[in-house]
């Protein structure tokens, strides 16, 4: 109930207002976010390679309601781009994008044309761009725009959800030579008809779309803090034959460190998801519905202490 309550109030304007301006709103927000700015995310993700971490950035746009609105957050996509080759971080840095700030909710056909934009921006600069998944009304739309976008930029990953009961057949599709797919646990309230509601049914999915993927030639992005499915995935990963470099481990920026410090001195290729951005309200309220602990943070920033 408290997880609903965060997110009910992750989409709240006037809490958004609120926290964004408290500082210790801001405080809390540095946890989980690289900055406001383009430099602030060459800074960090520098930062993190001497540390021997990959990552993948996200710019945290407003929400994008008009075709202007969708072409900014675009050119946002290829200044950070430009910047990251400028910063020669291309062979560690990639860039995470949501076709509904490419402006989904305004034209899918837009969107589409601005996500090729954004991965042969990507593909110029040397790296490489993973489209996320967000809600199940978007999940065919993002799955064609990037089975198409293959085509031409091959290198563009896609992130799939465990919750939802129809990913396993997706991993299946998915499963191709050079497909980089990330599969994380997935993070939208959604009914029952379409996804696992229970957490170990979440888990055990999570391991089957694992299988699919270590079994076939696509490169698997396990993107998780749960220590069990870690360690599930180290052990299917030895039980496949992968060696270290033919899959990845994903977390998010400020949330498990020490874990990601260990997999990359074991060896393993460890991306950290880095958003930047102004509006990290959302963000940072999703993350802490998801340690619900940890909202004592909210409601300290709401009263300024
Ligand atoms: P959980 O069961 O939530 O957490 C397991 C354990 O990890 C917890 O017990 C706790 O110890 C630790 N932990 C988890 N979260 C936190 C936190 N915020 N603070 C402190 N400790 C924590 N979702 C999508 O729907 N679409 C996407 O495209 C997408 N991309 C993602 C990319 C990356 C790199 C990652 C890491 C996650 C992404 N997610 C995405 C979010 C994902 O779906 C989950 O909501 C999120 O990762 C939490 O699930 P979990 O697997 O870590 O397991």
């Amino acid at each position: 109930m408290l997880r609903s309550a965060i997110l009910a109030a992750s989409r709240s304007a006037r809490l958004e207002n609120l926290v964004s301006k408290a500082p210790f709103g801001r405080d809390v927000a540095r946890r989980f976010v690289a900055g406001d700015g383009v430099a602030d995310a060459i800074r960090v993700a520098a930062e993190l390679a001497a540390d021997g971490l990959s990552t993948t950035v996200e710019h945290l746009g407003p929400a994008t309601a008009t075709e202007a609105g969708a072409h900014t957050a675009r050119d946002e996509y290829r200044r950070l781009l430009r910047r990251i080759a400028e910063a020669g971080l291309s062979d560690t840095a990639e860039v995470s994008v949501k076709l509904s700030a490419l402006g989904r909710s305004v034209d899918e056909r837009l969107a589409r044309e601005l996500a090729r934009d954004v991965c042969e921006a990507a593909a110029e600069a040397g790296t490489t761009v993973t489209v996320d998944m967000e809600d199940s009304a978007g999940t065919d739309l993002v799955l064609d725009t990037v089975g198409k976008l293959r085509g031409d930029v091959p290198s563009t990953g896609v992130a799939v959800q465990a919750y939802l009961r129809r990913t396993e057949a997706d991993c299946r599709e998915l499963s191709l030579p050079g497909s980089r797919v990330r599969l994380c646990k997935g993070a939208y309230p959604e009914p029952e008809s379409v996804a696992w509601q229970a957490a170990l049914e979440v888990d055990k999915s999570f391991v089957r779309c694992l299988n699919a993927l270590l079994s076939g030639p696509a490169y698997p992005m396990v993107a998780t803090h749960d220590a069990r499915l870690i360690a599930i995935a180290e052990d299917r990963a030895r039980w496949f034959d992968r060696a270290a470099g033919e899959f990845e481990f994903q977390m998010l920026y400020g949330v498990r460190t020490a874990e990601q410090a260990r997999l990359a001195a074991e060896g393993y290729t460890v991306r950290v998801y880095l958003p930047y951005g102004t509006h990290w309200y959302g963000y940072l309220a999703r993350r802490l519905a998801e340690r619900p602990g940890s909202a004592a943070f909210l409601g300290r920033a709401l009263t300024n202490r």
